[in-house]
């Protein structure tokens, strides 16, 4: 799955992961749209978007191809 540019939210037309790593004013923030299933979230700061890009990664994009 291509990865989606920084200032890019997934659609469903692109699903995928995107997080967007803070600065010193902002905090990062991630979303995801799983093309397997249709699942989406959103995440703020930097402890939701660690937990974000683990639920994806755990259970939806690429978890999708492993048969579950
Ligand atoms: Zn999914």
């Amino acid at each position: 799955m291509p990865k989606l540019p920084a200032d890019v939210r997934p659609t469903e037309d692109f699903p995928g992961l995107r997080v967007k790593g803070g600065t010193r004013y902002t905090t990062s923030q991630g979303d995801y749209l799983c093309g397997g299933c249709g699942a989406e979230d959103h995440a703020n700061g930097d402890t939701d978007a660690k937990t974000l890009v683990q639920d994806y990664t755990d259970n939806h994009g690429p978890a999708h191809r492993k048969g579950r």
